[in-house]
């Protein structure tokens, strides 16, 4: 019996909501697998800061790091935006993630049949849609140095060494190999620097790959065809601040913001977590989408724990659940037999999981 330990991180908003359903289904797929489920329980966000007065405890940050991965659910919220910016929500998860070395952010997009409709753009453009956006997590301009916000002038700094592009676009090739063999590499080298030295560099490592198919497109181009045709990308490989925005973008192709996963790896552990934010607006009142969570879990399963036969029983879940219609608010509108709260879609998921196995 194998036995995995789990950092488990709430945070704020609507995450301790999501995450309890995560949960829930974690421990259904456990319960007829040969594999046992820990979890420990560390504070990240605004809720850190409040107890602790940082967002990112040392605790957590060593919590994390001895874990087997991390399950995260999201943080931030409008009472601690005028906080200075080390102390906010934000900087605790920026810091964690360069703490675990987590470079690479995976964000699979795929388009559920029964929401089709969901999405604001026409089923004909949809169907079938199935992409990756692979962003560069650590470096960039969300880290460069210098930066400086003075009261007439502010400034960052978007830095790239070569290595950080290496790794990244190793990173994306592989990903490639094990799906539609297309790389779509997206930066803006005709007026940054910065893109020139990643599109020479993706150029470098594309050599090792002769069967993966390379394009380049400007991030102006990119987020235009993204709803023009999305189809035509297998693996969109970029940096992180255009990565951040494209993959947005790219979550309204599904329908909801709400359902789209995302694990970023790198380190040894890896941290797993909805692509969405805190949700204050519907925070505490039972109607959050909990399926991003769940999805992202069963990622943790498949990428962190070698569980791939767990993850196939969540994935044919969520997918069950939606064919037979149920919905949460935010896509009830589409198909919907039943419109549930989060607790009652995660255990719907949960139950569907333990009839599967
Ligand atoms: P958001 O993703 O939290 O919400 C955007 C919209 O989508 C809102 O209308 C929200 O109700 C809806 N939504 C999000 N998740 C949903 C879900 N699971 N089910 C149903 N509806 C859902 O983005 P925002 O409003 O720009 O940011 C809110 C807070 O979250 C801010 O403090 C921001 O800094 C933070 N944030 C955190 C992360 C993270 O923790 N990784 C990511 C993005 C934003």
């Amino acid at each position: 019996m194998s036995r995995y330990n789990i950092a488990v991180i709430k945070g704020d908003g609507i995450g301790p909501e999501i995450v309890d359903e995560a949960i829930k289904v974690l421990d259904a797929v456990a319960v007829n697998s040969d594999f046992e489920l820990t979890y420990d329980e560390y504070l990240m966000g605004g809720c850190a800061y409040d107890v602790t007065g940082d967002p990112l405890p040392d605790e957590t940050i060593e919590g994390c790091k001895k874990a087997d991965a991390v399950l995260f659910g999201a943080i931030g919220g409008e009472e601690w935006d005028s906080l200075p910016r080390d102390k906010r929500p934000e900087s605790g998860l920026l810091r964690l993630r360069a703490a675990l070395g987590l470079f690479a952010n995976y964000r699979p997009v795929k388009v559920y049949d029964e929401l089709i409709e969901a999405s604001t753009l026409k089923p004909e453009i949809l169907k079938g849609v199935d992409l990756l956006v692979m962003r560069e997590l650590t470096g960039g301009i969300y880290f460069g140095q210098p930066r400086e916000k003075g009261d007439d002038k502010a400034y960052n700094t978007m830095v790239y060494s070569k290595d950080e592009i290496v790794r990244i676009a190793k990173e994306g090739f592989e990903a490639a190999m094990k799906r539609g063999k297309k790389v779509c590499s997206v930066d803006k080298a005709n007026v940054l620097e910065v893109s020139q030295l990643w599109r020479d560099t993706v150029e470098e490592v594309a050599k090792d790959y002769p069967e993966v198919t390379l394009s380049h497109m400007y991030v102006d181009n990119a987020a235009m065809q993204l709803v023009r045709d999305p189809k035509q990308f297998d693996v969109i490989l970029t940096g992180n601040i255009f990565g951040d925005i494209l993959s947005d973008e790219a979550s309204m192709i599904s329908g909801s913001i709400g359902l789209l996963p995302s694990a970023s790896i790198g380190g040894k552990v890896g941290l797993y977590e909805p692509i969405h934010g805190s949700a204050p607006d519907i925070a505490g009142q039972g109607i959050a989408n909990p399926i991003a969570t769940i999805s992202s879990a069963s990622m943790m399963l498949r990428f962190a724990l070698g569980e791939s036969e767990a993850a196939d029983k969540i994935d044919a879940a969520i997918e069950q659940v939606l064919k037979e219609g149920y919905r949460t608010k935010d896509i009830s509108d589409f198909g919907a037999k039943e419109v549930c709260s989060t607790t009652e879609i995660g255990s719907i998921i949960a139950e569907i999981v333990c009839k599967n196995a």
